[in-house]
């Protein structure tokens, strides 16, 4: 159960810290209290075990608490995106069968009118016992009882339902706490949102196995990051690309005059990655991994790490790239990259009520990422996209990526994003959407492109909209882009 190790330490080091939120310190043995307290309060408001129980709420000592207490309870927690509101929301309520809603005050508005029973997510939830803590009975449950259920972000469509077991949980966080040969003395600073399998994994997870110390932020700011490390004492922080970009933006010159040795997550463009590495002086760990495969499958380790690839396959974890037969290919040539557990409990276990889905996705008794990559010599991989966002233009195969980081340096260019649209004479255009910043001419996007991206990778098309919709994580919704606004300047209107 993902709470054993809080258990372990409750017993062993009650005073021992275990979260700084705001001005709070809740040591091991008062974690415990509180998830008790709400053991007992969520059993009498009828919650039994193999349930499913939605969460919205944001990151507070509270979320922590409802989940491992769910946890004990055999029920299945299922936490929803706070920022959902209206179709998306109910979808996901309904989709889960979810038959008790925990939530913030705050998120009652945007609930549906046919939303579950609602827990208010209140100060009860973490307000400190006054009495001390005390072993009680747990329920005996397998490590294989299903945990959570995880959307994934929907970058492509609607989001699917990753059913997460708690040794899943209990996995990741071993191996992450140990990949990163973390110490009782690490303070690890969660800043992504909760809900969300990064900092479920790298950060709580990892925090527990090794006792460290967890400082919650209530979200992420660029602004205040470098002092939220001083003012806990972090060692270190998990991420992903976006938020290591726009950190990347503020810090100018080099600033080490702070506690933090490391940065784990994935999807750091190389030049952000040098630039955070240099600026701050600490180790980034990127890693390649999806909720579905239950954490990462490779990672840049202390032991072994290679520049600008995602690192090398975990020892538990098979990973090839593979052609569109399902063959192996060598190192070097790109395919979709494809992965299989070495034990039980390393991956999800399905997505819930979608076995279609799940059967499709791990087609041949491997799980089909659909991201390309290739392996190089040294067995390193290195990520170049999402199978289903690579451009088909004419005979190539182009990764919006790249694009999109040439035309960020343009300084007219806000944001943007770069997606393919129908062409019946090339397959596939490359269209630019650009949210402009003032003195934007869409034109200038060719002259700035040539010579920073090979020639057929300018995009015949510019369109500018006032902002890219992007999921909770800050990815882009490309699905989204498709369509050709009005807006939308030809570069080429003869073709070419
Ligand atoms: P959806 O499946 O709905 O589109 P999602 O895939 O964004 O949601 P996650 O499981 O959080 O949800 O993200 C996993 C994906 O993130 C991977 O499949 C891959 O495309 C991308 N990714 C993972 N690691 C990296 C990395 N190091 N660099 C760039 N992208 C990465
Ligand atoms: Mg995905």
């Amino acid at each position: 159960m993902i709470a054993d190790p809080l258990y372990a330490r409750a017993a062993a080091t009650p005073d021992r810290p275990f979260l700084l939120f705001g001005d709070r310190t809740i040591t091991y043995g008062a974690m415990a209290a509180l998830v008790d307290a709400a053991v007992k309060r969520l059993a009498g408001q009828g919650v039994r075990a193999g349930q499913t129980v939605a969460m919205m709420v944001g990151n507070r000592p509270g979320f922590l608490v409802a989940w491992f207490a769910l946890s004990e309870l055999g029920a299945i927690a299922v936490p929803i995106n706070t920022a959902l509101v209206g179709e998306g929301l109910r979808y996901l309520l309904e989709q889960s069968e979810a038959s008790l809603l925990i939530a913030e005050d705050a998120f009652r508005d945007s609930l549906p009118a046919l939303a579950p029973p609602l827990v208010p997510m209140d100060e009860r939830f973490e307000e400190t016992a006054a009495t001390a803590w005390t072993p009680r009975q747990r329920l005996a449950l397998s490590g294989g009882t299903a945990n959570a259920i995880l959307y994934t972000s929907g970058t492509t469509g609607l989001p699917k339902g990753a059913v997460i077991s708690n040794a899943c949980y209990e996995l990741a966080g071993a191996h992450m706490a140990a990949a990163l040969e973390l110490t009782e003395a690490d303070r690890i600073l969660v800043f992504l949102p909760l809900f969300h399998a990064n900092p479920q994994m790298y950060g709580v997870m990892s925090c527990l196995h090794a006792g460290a110390v967890l400082a919650l932020l209530p979200r992420f700011s660029a602004s205040r990051l470098l002092d939220d490390v001083r003012r806990y004492g972090a060692t270190g922080f998990t991420y992903v690309g976006t938020v290591l970009s726009i950190l990347a933006k503020r810090l100018t010159e080099a600033d080490h005059d702070h506690t933090l040795r490391w940065a784990v997550g994935g999807g750091a463009p190389p030049s952000v990655w040098r630039d955070i590495e240099e600026r701050l002086g600490i180790a980034l760990r990127e890693l390649y991994g999806m909720t579905e495969t239950g954490g990462w499958v490779t990672m840049n380790t202390a032991a072994a790490s290679r520049f600008g690839s995602v690192g090398a396959p975990r020892p538990d974890t098979e990973v090839q790239v593979v052609d569109a037969d399902d063959n192996p290919v060598p190192p070097g040539v790109k395919g979709e990259i494809v992965t299989r557990p070495g034990r039980p409990g390393l991956m999800f276990d399905g997505y819930w009520k979608k076995p279609e889905a799940t059967v499709a996705a791990t087609r041949n008794l491997w799980l089909h990422t659909g991201d390309r990559g290739a392996f190089d010599a040294d067995g390193f991989l290195h990520f170049d996209g999402r199978m289903k966002e690579l451009i088909r233009r004419g005979g190539e195969m182009i990764a919006p990526a790249e694009i999109e980081l040439a035309l960020l340096k343009h300084p007219a260019v806000q944001d943007c994003a770069v997606v393919g649209v129908p062409d019946d004479v090339m397959g596939e255009e490359i269209k630019a959407v650009v949210v402009p910043r003032p003195g934007f001419v869409p034109r200038d996007v060719e002259t700035f492109l040539q010579g920073r991206v090979p020639g057929f990778m300018i995009p015949r098309f510019v369109e500018t909209r006032p902002e890219i919709p992007k999921t909770a994580t800050q990815k882009v919704q490309r699905h989204l882009l498709l369509e050709r606004l009005p807006s939308t300047v030809d570069l080429r209107p003869t073709g070419t």
